[in-house]
């Protein structure tokens, strides 16, 4: 999609901090950090929303990847929030699905 964000970052056309990417996903530092350790993992596929998607599989490799991811940064043991926000009520401003992997120090629940 060429007005989304995300397939921008994917395409080269703006830069982003990349940790991890293969044929299926990306994974890149988010800019706007709300933990020590928070970055997105993303679907190459344009997705907009949670609700848009069929692909069981492709959900699975976005959780894979980030606790793999945060295995190699070395935070997984003390603990870390995966979250995917959903249309206006979920906090979603990105309308291309993306995973957050949170950690670096303690969460709170509930959430906002
Ligand atoms: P949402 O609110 O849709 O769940 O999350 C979107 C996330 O994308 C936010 O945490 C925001 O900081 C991040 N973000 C927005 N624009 C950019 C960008 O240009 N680069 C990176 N790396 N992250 C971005
Ligand atoms: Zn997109």
């Amino acid at each position: 999609m060429s007005d989304c964000l995300f397939c921008k970052i994917i395409a080269g056309d703006i830069p982003a901090d990349k940790i991890y990417e293969d044929d299926d996903v990306l994974a890149f530092h988010d800019i706007g950090a709300q933990a020590p350790h928070h970055f997105l993992v993303i679907p190459k596929k344009h997705i907009a929303t949670l609700n848009d998607v069929d692909d069981a599989a492709l959900v699975g490799k976005l959780t894979l990847t980030a606790t793999n991811i945060a295995k190699e940064l070395g935070f997984s043991d003390d603990g870390y929030r995966v979250v995917m926000n959903c249309n206006e009520q979920g906090g979603q401003t990105v309308y291309h699905i993306h995973l957050h992997c949170l950690g670096g120090r303690q969460l709170s629940w509930p959430p906002g």
